[in-house]
């Protein structure tokens, strides 16, 4: 078997029967990304570091004490702080920019004995829904090299479906773990708001933003959560909920009788793929015809999601974007002869348009006079929105639809049309503005072969329950 087709938990037991040791598999994934990547595009920068963390990681199983990650080549949005390689956030602003510090999660990750092989691409500052809003060029589609990879965390997404990584980081504020992995047919899963330390993420939407992984398969999501999962002093909205062995949760056997999924009426109507409305329907039976008990269930304000969410996430987004002048980080214009100047042109020389799309966004709608009428009303709504899923988990387990309403779209058909592109995350900002987690779990192909995707949403901190099902999805009815 090709080695670079092992997922997580693959090729770590290759590891352990000493059948190939972790610089070997990192020579290959690096000239795998030599080759492909060309073409792909979904790394920024490669971690010039990552041979001797692997040369260390073969010692490790020498001598006996790997960890639990001890060797595996991993691959990390670049909106995630690492003191080893720049932090970009695929914005020209912040270009050669390298932080001081480590996230957290990659922290965890490194203690763990992960390799970081890279960065990987992103809409600029996570804006965006095809990766095509990074400084450095699109990310491109492995399934169909003229179809984007889904946005923001398309790099990742794509590295990790192209065999360019054994699995990746992303972030999702409103989709950008579950709608790239949707679109490059891997499982993504957005943790609980609160479950993992935002610390060193470069925030986007403060009150929505989560890291959460992306992998080949549903197991390794709960081998990656695990480690990265937890309270954390430096995030004080990070929760202190014990964090369940992910692995072993999935590994008991689920009582399909014993399982109420809620199906909202919302999710499954006009204007969606058909494909995609069958492939899933198709689903749904399957899980019927196994035992499981399903509802019909409502969650009224669905279709208010996108509206509050862009109102929201601007708002957030242009307030924590004022950071970014020309003092004290990155980009500074050359042309200037006092502090506005150095303000206004490193903002306007630094910036894409979507970023400032987004900050003349949420710049109005925070202003004194539309405050009450649009952030304040946003607010409001979000509340119900939240109450609509608090709601129906009183009466069933999980939540299953659709992923997207639509299979991953050609390069440039939307760029220019961005309240399409807004409504690309119809189906997956609700789970960030109510904080509830999801997960995407690839369900197959449409008749072009683009890959569709089934999402499963809990309760708040019940991951396990999500990895449960997504798990008895992929292993039994794909
Ligand atoms: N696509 C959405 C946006 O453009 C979500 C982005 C994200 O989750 N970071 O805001």
């Amino acid at each position: 078997m090709d080695i670079l087709k092992n997922s997580i938990s693959g090729i770590k037991n290759l590891y352990l029967k000493k059948e190939i040791s972790p610089v070997e598999v990192l020579e290959q994934v690096r000239t795998a990304i030599l080759q492909k990547d060309r073409e792909i595009h979904s790394y920024l920068h490669l971690n010039e570091k990552a041979f001797e963390d692997a040369r260390q990681s073969e010692k490790r199983y020498k001598d006996g004490n790997a960890r639990e990650l001890e060797g595996i080549p991993l691959a990390i949005k670049d909106n995630i702080c690492t003191t080893e390689q720049p932090t970009t956030c695929a914005s020209k602003i912040l270009q050669n920019y390298v932080s001081p510090y480590n996230a957290t999660v990659i922290n965890k990750l490194r203690e763990s004995g992960a390799v970081i092989i890279g960065k990987t691409n992103m809409d600029e500052f996570a804006f965006g829904s095809s990766t095509e809003n990074s400084a450095f060029g699109p990310t491109k589609n492995p399934f169909n090299l003229s179809c984007v990879p889904g946005g923001s965390s398309g790099g990742s997404a794509a590295a990790v479906a192209a065999e360019l990584a054994f699995g990746a980081l992303g972030s999702d504020t409103g989709g950008s773990i579950r709608q790239p992995a949707c679109f490059c047919g891997v499982a993504g899963l957005k943790p609980t708001y609160g479950r993992v330390s935002r610390y060193g993420l470069v925030a986007f939407g403060s009150s929505l933003d989560q890291i959460g992984p992306i992998t080949k398969d549903v197991r390794d999501s709960a081998i990656l959560l695990k480690i990265i999962a937890g309270k954390d002093k430096k995030d004080s909205t990070s929760m202190d909920v014990p964090v369940p062995d992910y692995e072993k949760e999935i590994e008991k056997e689920l009582k399909p009788s014993e399982l109420k999924i809620g199906i909202p009426k919302e999710y499954f109507v006009e204007g969606i793929d058909k494909q995609i409305n069958d492939r899933v329907n198709t689903i749904i039976k399957k899980l019927e015809g196994a035992g499981f008990i399903l509802e019909q269930i409502s969650l009224p304000h669905t279709e208010y999601g996108i509206a509050t969410y862009y109102i929201i996430a601007t708002a957030e987004a242009s307030t924590n974007l004022s950071r970014f002048d020309g003092i004290k980080y990155g980009y500074r214009t050359k042309n200037y002869s006092n502090i506005n100047e150095i303000y206004f042109r490193t903002r306007g020389e630094g910036f894409g348009f979507e970023v400032k799309r987004r900050i003349v966004l949420g710049t109005f709608v925070l202003s004194s006079g539309y405050y009450d009428a649009y952030y304040i009303k946003a607010q409001k709504v979000r509340t119900l929105i939240k109450e609509d899923f608090k709601k129906a988990f009183e009466r069933v387990d999980v939540i299953i639809t659709p992923t997207t309403a639509e299979l991953p779209f050609k390069i440039g058909e939307k760029i220019s049309d961005p309240l399409r592109m807004y409504l690309s995350d119809i189906f997956t900002v609700n789970a960030n503005l109510s904080g509830v987690p999801a997960i995407n779990v690839p369900a197959g192909f449409s008749e072009e072969n683009l890959p569709i995707g089934i999402q499963v949403f809990a309760q708040p901190f019940m991951e396990e329950k999500i990895l449960q099902v997504a798990h008895y999805i992929e292993q039994n009815l794909i």
